[in-house]
């Protein structure tokens, strides 16, 4: 009897051929299979958004699921947590992760389970604009000791857990690089003002929620002229944005909206330009507009209107009322 190897790998007649053919062909080192072998990736699959909460639709990502799903990443868009509890169990009772994009909902909560504790990982952004910010930087959080230790090791060249000791009095010169990592580490001068920002996040949020309850109290007065965000039961959010639908061609539409109100010293923005539409997404998956009918007709709509903790009651007395004006007058 044959002794039995401890491994053994599998190739197929076609296997020696594809290599055959890769030697007669006389290109030797990195060309075209190289290129054809790295673009076998991963492919993101979108899901659309519902229409009244504006977060990701979880039957659209139970519709999207196929074989290879391997994750899901969902955005809390504008601060409102998305039906994450539904895209966990979904994605639980198929084996699958849940990240959480949590860039906009710091502080934000399910019930009695806050943004952060409830998906696989959660991810979080200090960026400039974001609620709380340290410049540049940002969070994950886990409740796996797992990925925790291997973000940490990751984010550090994958030297590995408290490889930042090493220039410590006391510490040890010794290190070892246990995998390919990133460098992509906070410094202590953004974590100086993470620190000194997040004592205040409560005092934000809450400020933040009381003008989009004064925006969303006013503006009711504009009637089906405008569809105003909606807070689902049970959820409270972080505000990050206050999204703001027009009907039709109401204000004139969107974009001469955010012109007009430009030139009356209100600064707005368009959360969000749809990903699939974006360039490289047409170019590399072939999207051409169409695909994803909720979102592309949300971002025909939208405009956020300025809102963060430091604005003054006047600043949103006098957002509120040029919106009223320009919204309400008949044009064409
Ligand atoms: C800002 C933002 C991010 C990225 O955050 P960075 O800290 O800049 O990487 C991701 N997702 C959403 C929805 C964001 O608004």
């Amino acid at each position: 009897m044959a002794d039995i190897p401890f491994h053994r790998p599998s190739i197929s007649a076609e296997d020696i051929s594809a290599v055959g053919q890769a030697l007669a062909s006389g290109w030797l080192t990195y060309g075209p299979l190289c290129q054809e072998f790295e673009r076998v990736g991963a492919a993101p699959v979108f899901a659309d958004i519902d229409p009244v909460s504006l977060q990701i639709d979880p039957d659209l990502v139970d519709r999207a699921w196929g074989e290879r799903t391997k994750a899901v990443i969902a955005v809390d868009y504008g601060g409102h947590p998305c039906a994450i509890e539904e895209i966990a169990k979904l994605a639980a009772d198929r084996g699958a992760v849940v990240i959480s994009d949590a860039a906009h909902s710091l502080g934000a909560a399910v019930g009695a389970r806050p943004v952060g504790s409830i998906a696989d990982i959660t991810a979080f952004s200090f960026y400039a604009t974001k609620n709380i910010t340290t410049g540049e930087g940002g969070m994950l959080t886990t409740a796996s000791d797992v990925i925790a230790d291997r973000v940490e090791c990751l984010r550090m060249h994958g030297i590995g857990k408290n490889a930042w000791r090493r220039y410590r009095k006391g510490g040890s010169w010794r290190y070892d690089v246990a995998e390919c990592g990133f460098k992509a580490n906070m410094t202590d001068m953004q974590a100086a003002l993470g620190l000194s920002q997040l004592r205040r996040e409560a005092q934000i949020r809450e400020r933040r929620a009381e003008i989009a309850a004064h925006y969303s109290a006013s503006l009711a007065s504009l009637g089906d002229l405008v569809e105003l965000p909606v807070v689902a039961e049970g959820v409270r959010p972080a505000w990050h944005l206050y999204p703001l639908r027009l009907a039709g061609r109401a204000g004139g539409g969107r974009d001469r909206l955010v012109e007009d109100l430009a030139d009356r010293g209100i600064g707005t923005s368009v959360h969000f330009i749809p990903v699939h539409l974006m360039t490289h997404f047409r170019k590399r998956y072939g999207y051409r507009g169409g695909e994803y009918p909720v979102c592309e007709d949300v971002f025909r709509r939208v405009l956020s209107l300025p809102l963060y903790a430091d604005m003054s009651d006047a600043e949103a007395d006098r957002v509120i009322e040029v919106v009223t004006d320009l919204v309400s007058a008949a044009r064409g």
